[in-house]
């Protein structure tokens, strides 16, 4: 086993101890309030003041484990959430492109209940690549961070308007040129409105790769890469539902049900805290 002689630092967002990821781990900002250094966390967009606490000086920590057995698992994930597709309701491609670049950092239900407004005022691509801005952020505003994602779903409406007739082409080379469309939400518009096999690496699957010991790696773009190289292309739309089911309902990012899990006797649990030290943690 591994000792570390630094601080080992837990991120509360994505429930992974990173002391493998210290410099990584930027302190960005001090704040005279704060008895703690803030800290930005490369693998969030926000600045969480306590996503980067010292949990304790010297703390043994296991290496990453791969998992050894990844067709059993894969078996039994898909057999256990045999329910696919997405929650965001959508009725074609654009509206399903539009409705992803809104849920992030945001539940699908809350997109869900925006999307009907805003579909029922910009019934169309170019409806909404001209629409006035400052109306579509009070429609978005519920989904959160609403002056980007209203500028975002503008911007792309806007240019398969005017440059691609508003057709949406299932490629991803065409999907991610588009504004504010990067490699998530094009898989997920690949797999869930053309029906395309797709590795959809949203922050569940992310997580859950690395317990797992799918991906040694929380880089997105590797995790995608080494999931396509875990499981056959027929099954990459089933295992990311199956990872993002399992996410939400089990395995979470701050409070993993690891005693109850059904993966527990197979699963190598990369980063995540014991029970008594969670428990000791949340005590603090
Ligand atoms: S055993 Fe724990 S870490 Fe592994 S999948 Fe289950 S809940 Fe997640």
């Amino acid at each position: 086993m591994l000792k570390y002689t630094h601080n080992t630092l837990h991120c509360k967002p994505c429930g992974i101890i990173r002391a493998r990821f210290l410099s990584d781990c930027v302190p960005r900002e001090v704040s005279s309030s704060l008895t703690a250094t803030t800290a930005s966390c490369r693998y969030h967009d926000k600045v969480y003041s306590d996503c980067h606490e010292p949990v304790k000086t010297g703390e043994a920590m296991t290496p990453f484990t791969q998992q050894r057995d990844v067709a059993r698992v894969v078996k039994l994930l898909e057999r256990e959430y045999p329910v696919r597709g997405t929650a965001l309701e959508f009725h074609d491609a654009w509206q399903l492109l539009t409705a992803t670049i809104l849920s992030a950092q945001c539940t699908d239900a809350m997109v869900n209940k925006v999307t009907p407004l805003l579909f029922a005022a910009y019934s169309s691509p170019c409806a909404l690549g001209h629409a006035d801005i400052l109306e579509v952020e009070a429609i978005v505003k519920p989904t959160g961070f609403y002056h980007t994602k209203a500028r975002a779903i503008v911007a792309e409406s806007r240019e398969l308007c005017e440059k691609w007739n508003s057709t949406i082409v299932p490629d991803m080379d065409f999907l991610t040129a588009l504004p504010g469309v990067g490699r998530k939400t094009a898989n997920v518009v690949l797999a869930h409105a053309f029906g395309r096999q797709a590795v959809v690496v949203d922050t569940h699957v992310k997580r859950l790769a690395y317990r797992i010991g799918f991906s040694s790696s929380l880089d997105p773009t590797r995790i995608e890469s080494d999931l396509m190289q875990l499981v056959k292309e027929s099954e990459w739309n089933a295992l990311c539902d199956a990872l993002i089911a399992h996410g939400r309902t089990v395995c979470n990012a701050r409070h993993p049900a690891c005693a109850t899990c059904f993966l527990a006797s197979l699963c190598p649990r990369n980063g995540v805290a014991s029970p008594v030290a969670a428990h000791k943690k949340d005590q603090a």
